[in-house]
């Protein structure tokens, strides 16, 4: 499967960072940065940890780790790699002197994020907190691998318009990516929902559902604290990949993530939020802003594009205003869908299938709702 990548592709690769980065209206909380296998203490209770990451774009991910009773509650856990296992022994036995894990929290299924609750868990005998949404659909992903690719999964991406040769490269590549980088989900769920308050160490965490970026993807929010752990619903420098993929190509999840940005508005203006990649920021309003500013940016830009006939495939190089690189074209193809799936739902755009067997998107020419 496909779902592995969080950044979106015309961002820079961000490997080295090794200082927070300054904002344009949003700004960075802390000085400092926990090297790998460290902690930093950024609430009280509460401590930032940092693996390392090979995905496009993204050298790191933060996790975060919450005083509990008897131990520590983690928030995200890494990807299954011989590293970050042995960054998290590093961790266990040396930040937290030996303390066990009470529970892990996953944000949602994603590798980086889910990839090694089954080690943890077992390890510990520690329960699996998550939404019902991305529990099944890790579980799934998980179990659904295999050597090759279903038939569906090529023909989606001759949908796209891929050639021969890039359709040959789909069928190589295999459909385990899931799998190979994620220890095997835990069978049983300490389920979350939208609304719950989760006391952990005596503090209440209120989860806040947003969509988009992943089914049913879990933040949690401290009234008492006032920070958010908002894993890759809400990032400060990074979009969260917004992708459409061949388990269902019809998917509207830029809709769906747009509207979820209003979720999150009604928390406080001087919010702590703590992301899943980049640095812990304030400014979280100007933030949700610059977020529909970008999509809306897109989803113009698209629809100029198609004033005549495109292909998926053709759309990519102006999108991102370069050629993007072997490993980024499966997110760009994904991002692009994405939004041509949205603008089809707004009445902006058509598509149709071509005698060559590739969609094609045009505009209608109907005025541009506000995304
Ligand atoms: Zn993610």
């Amino acid at each position: 499967m496909l779902h592995c990548g969080e950044a979106t592709p015309q961002f820079p690769d961000m490997t080295g960072d090794a200082r927070p980065v300054r904002y344009d209206k949003v700004s960075p909380a802390f000085d400092a940065i926990p090297a790998h296998g460290d902690v930093l203490p950024v609430a009280p209770g509460v401590l930032w940890l940092r693996m390392p990451l090979n995905l496009t774009g993204l050298s790191h991910i933060n996790l975060w780790l919450i005083e509990d009773d008897g131990g520590y509650a983690a928030v995200d856990t890494g990807m299954n790699t011989e590293v970050i296992r042995l960054c998290w022994d590093k961790v266990l036995t040396h930040a937290l002197g030996g303390k066990p894990i009470t529970r892990v929290i996953c944000t949602h299924y994603h590798p980086d994020h889910m990839g090694l609750a089954g080690w943890l868990c077992e390890r510990f005998g520690a329960p699996l907190y998550m939404t019902r949404r991305e529990w099944l659909q890790g579980r799934v992903f998980w179990l659904d691998a295999q050597a090759q690719p279903p038939e569906f999964v090529v023909e989606y991406y001759r949908l796209l318009g891929f050639t021969e040769e890039a359709l040959r490269e789909v069928r190589s590549r295999g459909y385990s990516h899931f799998r190979d980088s994620v220890w095997e989900p835990p069978g049983q769920l300490a389920r979350i929902r939208d609304g719950d308050v989760l006391t952990i160490g005596g503090r209440g965490f209120r989860v806040v559902v947003g969509y988009g970026h992943a089914p049913e993807h879990a933040c949690l929010f401290s009234a008492e604290l006032n920070l958010m752990f908002s894993g890759d619903q809400i990032l400060p420098r990074i979009t969260p990949h917004i992708g459409v993929y061949a388990p269902e190509p019809e998917a509207n999840p830029l809709q769906e993530y747009l509207d979820s940005l209003d979720t999150f508005r009604p928390l406080p203006a001087d919010l702590l939020v703590l992301p899943a990649h980049n640095e812990p920021f304030r400014g979280l309003h100007a933030r949700l802003d610059d977020l529909r500013q970008h999509h809306a940016h897109r989803l113009n830009l698209l629809e100029e594009m198609t004033a005549e006939p495109k292909r998926v495939a053709s759309t990519l190089k102006a999108l991102y205003g370069r050629q993007l690189r072997p490993h980024e074209t499966y997110l760009g193809f994904a991002e692009s869908l994405a939004h041509l799936n949205c603008l089809r739902a707004q009445g902006r755009v058509t598509r149709e299938l071509a005698d060559d067997g590739v969609w094609r998107f045009r505009r209608t020419g109907a005025a541009a709702n506000a995304a």
